[in-house]
């Protein structure tokens, strides 16, 4: 809820939309599944994104360009994005919240929120995700950089590698199949070897540094993998102790990277 709203704007150029974005108490406006579902008594005016036309799904030269309006929907059921990445970005998209939530929220709704739980969070950054941001110095950031540092600033797409050889896999722990996971784990193994990230382990979906540092020294280990998510201290809250989620991370870590290997944990 946003008790002091007064303004709404829908400007059609990036530049408007910049100059609105500069006022104090403005908020840009997506899906506003969130924006709109938070209370807020700051906001006093909303910049509606949805003219500015950033809703393609594009496979460019060695990647896929993803703008930041594209719905959880249109990742789904997009024939550029089905069966792409062993499937794991559809997949993803498919887990995040039931159809209605789905049609309406974005892309960049969903990466400027940061949530702490996000399986198409974490299938996007294992596989390498950037984040293009609009501006004069319009700027390229890795999607790891963007969730732990906030830069802030107006996103118009998500750019995706084709990751080339190699599987994907995830899974999630969650009180039950349609309610947000507790915690959840993916990983894309590849010649280059494995990357993994993880949600319900802090403020934000993170890579799994320690474990993908273990795997390059003992690549396909699984067993020491899943003790080097060990290290992790996730925040407790009603849904799940620190020690619940370690020890769940390290079964996930452990299934993940069976899975994506075609054998079974
Ligand atoms: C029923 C329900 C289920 C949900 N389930 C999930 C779930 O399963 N997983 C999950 O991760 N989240 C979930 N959410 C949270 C949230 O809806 C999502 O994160 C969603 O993707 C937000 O997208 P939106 O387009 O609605 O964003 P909005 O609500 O419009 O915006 C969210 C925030 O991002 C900012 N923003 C939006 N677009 C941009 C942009 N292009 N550039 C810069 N800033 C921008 C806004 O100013 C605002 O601060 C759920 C919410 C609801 C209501």
């Amino acid at each position: 809820m946003l008790p002091n709203l007064s303004d709404y704007h829908r400007p059609e150029t990036p530049e408007a939309a910049l100059d609105l974005l500069r006022q104090a108490g403005a908020a840009a406006l997506a899906g506003g599944t969130s924006l709109l579902a938070t209370p807020d008594d700051d906001v006093r005016s909303v910049v509606d994104l949805q003219a500015l036309g950033w809703r393609a799904i594009q496979a460019q030269p060695g990647r896929l360009r993803l703008g930041s309006l594209v719905t959880l929907t249109d990742l789904e059921t997009s024939p550029v994005v089905m069966g792409a990445a062993g499937d794991l970005l559809r997949q993803a998209a498919r887990h995040a919240g039931p159809n209605t939530h789905r049609n309406v929220a974005t892309l960049g709704g969903l990466v400027a929120g940061r949530p702490a739980v996000s399986e198409l969070l974490a299938a996007l950054l294992v596989l390498g995700a950037q984040v293009e941001l609009a501006g004069p110095s319009a700027s390229v950031v890795p999607l790891e950089d963007y969730l732990s540092q906030a830069p802030g600033g107006l996103l118009c797409a998500l750019l995706v590698p084709w990751p080339g050889a190699g599987s994907g896999a995830a899974e999630a722990i969650g009180r039950t199949p349609a309610d947000a996971p507790i915690v959840h784990v993916a990983a894309w193994v590849g010649p280059g070897g494995a990357r993994l990230a993880a949600g319900g382990v802090g403020r934000h979906v993170t890579r799994l540094a320690a474990v993908e540092t273990a795997l390059a020294l003992a690549p396909g280990d699984q067993a020491t993998a899943a003790a080097a998510a060990a290290v992790l201290e996730p925040p407790a809250d009603f849904r799940g102790s620190t020690e619940y989620r370690r020890a769940m991370i390290s079964v996930l870590v452990r299934r993940v990277l069976a899975a994506a290997a075609g054998l079974e944990a």
